[in-house]
């Protein structure tokens, strides 16, 4: 959601006369856009702000924001310990960016940290998206209501909050248009989208449908999902929608019972495992990564054990793991924290499990034909990059430019721990996708 974030605060400062750099020395403006949801990342907002003063030293210094969450939850301490940082501005209060561009100079205030996402909104709808690449992302619901004991999100990015229909579907057109031929559409609480206008109810599956049909948009995808909303209609869109690729990424945290109840996750292992079944039969090709919390406040050796059990089971095609980390103000960050090297040889066995499972199943790949977007050609190289329909990168030689933003089938010919590589298949014939 920060990339996101970044293009349309971009989108901000450019209709006010900015333009992009990568050149230090000749920086107007400094936004910092920051994330919150584990621990070092307002540390870094430090020693980024550090380097940026030496860099500095002895020039006009520029005008220097920090925006997300951390600027939300930080705030005024913010302000007071890095008095280089000219404003702090949270998620939800984008809206203002637009006068901070105008008029930096002038202002006064430099506390932007109120939840008003409907005029955060109103204000960003009436400005071109000009992401152009062509896997990108479409914002359609912040924030979440859900409060699982961990997490910061609730608290910085505030109220579930959903987006109008017509303006992401105004906002996804413009984007095919830009280029754009995949379309992943992001919430924190994604599937929790919900909009009634007139007693008319949207819901994430009326969007799915809704984007099936613009013309040239080739693939939809949606993260992140609480497993208690993936709703039967949304899990019929896995049989009926053309566009939606057969891939989840839905979150369990743990395998434990016991654990997801302190952890307020509001579902059982067993539910969890309902759902990936419901899915897995409305269309056996779907495939499945995660997120886990390793080492979590009272975790036991038995409580990990199911976590290991739950990822033998599903088989997840990839995930992310991270390391309990005790975020400010969260009911779990009063727990007593499990023992580091404890946490640690968890976190490696279950990391190596997760690699063994991806590699077996790279492997499996060899000798298929996978059919794959191409997104771009690579750095330095004549290889392009596309990902398959689970999102699995595949690099593809012999493509030319004509290929990006198209559908073309791809031989595998090897693996690696982290992609496919593969030849596109010139013919007609259609081979066995993944
Ligand atoms: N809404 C999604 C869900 O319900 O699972 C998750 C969104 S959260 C922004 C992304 C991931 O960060 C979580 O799934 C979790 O694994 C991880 N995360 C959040 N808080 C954490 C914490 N305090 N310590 C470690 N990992 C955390
Ligand atoms: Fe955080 Fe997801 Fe839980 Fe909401 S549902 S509190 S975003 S982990």
């Amino acid at each position: 959601m920060n990339e996101y974030d970044s293009n349309r605060i971009y989108d901000l400062a450019s209709k006010k006369g900015f333009e992009k750099t990568n050149n230090f020395e000749e920086t107007d403006c400094y936004v910092l856009n920051t994330c919150h949801i584990r621990e070092k990342s307002t540390e870094k907002v430090y020693s980024d702000i550090g380097r940026l003063k030496k860099n500095f030293l002895n020039k006009k210094k520029p005008y220097v924001l920090v925006t997300g969450c951390v600027a939300q939850a930080e705030n005024e301490v913010m302000l007071k310990r890095e008095p280089y940082i000219d404003a702090v501005v949270g998620p939800q209060s984008y809206q203002e960016l637009s006068q901070i561009f105008s008029s930096f100079e002038k202002r006064k205030k430099n506390n932007f940290t109120d939840f008003d996402v409907v005029k955060k909104f109103d204000t960003l709808n009436k400005i071109k998206n000009s992401i152009s690449k062509v896997s990108s992302f479409v914002t359609i619901q912040e924030g979440c209501d859900k409060f699982c004991s961990f997490c910061v999100v609730p608290y910085t990015r505030g109220q579930e909050f959903s987006r109008n229909p017509k303006d992401i579907i105004r906002e996804a057109k413009e984007l095919v248009k830009n280029g754009v031929r995949e379309i992943t559409l992001l919430g924190q609480n994604v599937n929790a989208y919900n909009f009634t206008e007139n007693k008319k109810k949207s819901r994430l599956s009326d969007l799915i449908f809704e984007l099936d049909e613009i013309r040239n948009l080739k693939r939809v995808r949606y993260t992140t999902s609480h497993p208690n909303d993936m709703t039967k209609d949304l899990i019929d869109c896995y049989k009926y929608s053309k566009k939606l690729m057969p891939f989840l990424h839905l979150p369990v945290q743990s395998g434990s019972n016991i654990i997801l109840k302190k952890m307020n996750r509001r579902h059982t292992r067993e539910e969890y495992l309902d759902v990936i079944q419901n899915l897995m039969e409305v269309n056996p090709k779907m495939s499945f990564s995660s997120d886990f919390i390793v080492g979590y406040p009272e975790e036991t050796s038995r409580d990990f054990d199911e976590t290991i059990s739950l990822i033998n089971e599903v088989k997840f095609i990839n995930s992310y793991s991270f390391i309990f980390s005790p975020r400010p103000g969260t009911p779990a960050a009063k727990m007593k924290i499990l023992n580091k090297k404890i946490q640690q040889k968890r976190l490696i066995i279950l990391q190596d499990l997760l690699e063994k499972i991806k590699n077996y199943k790279n492997k499996n790949e060899v000798g298929k034909i996978n059919e794959v977007l191409v997104e771009n050609k690579m750095k330095n190289q004549n290889n392009y990059f596309s990902r398959n329909k689970s999102s699995t990168p595949v690099i593809i030689e012999e493509a030319s430019e004509t290929d990006v933003g198209k559908l073309v089938n791809v031989k595998i010919k090897k693996y690696n721990r982290n992609s496919l590589f593969g030849t596109v298949i010139r013919s007609n014939k259609v081979g066995e996708a993944a």
